[in-house]
């Protein structure tokens, strides 16, 4: 979190967000019940149980509630400066 972020849908904040950590969770399950039978540790997953690649976290607008990942605040903050510098020219 060392770049500006924007609202790519609100656009009017700049400032107030909620982080929300992703934490994956690897669990077995019953096939029939549906019943957790067991947690596994990343490193103990099985050749057939693919890992989270996913985002660690997500940003959710304070203002307006949208979720997006990070990249999607930072790259509109960084298009609304361009957009900016060419509107003082
Ligand atoms: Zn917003």
């Amino acid at each position: 979190m060392t770049s500006p972020y924007f609202c790519p849908v609100c656009k009017s904040n700049r400032m107030r967000f909620t982080i929300i950590e992703q934490v994956p969770r690897y669990v077995r399950l019953h096939p029939q019940t549906g019943e957790m039978v067991a947690e596994i540790l990343q490193g103990d997953l099985d050749a057939f149980h693919n890992p989270y690649r996913g985002d660690n976290f997500l940003v959710q607008c304070g203002v307006c509630s949208t979720i997006a990942n990070e990249e999607r605040f930072i790259k509109t903050a960084q298009n609304a400066n361009a957009t900016g510098a060419l509107g003082q020219r």
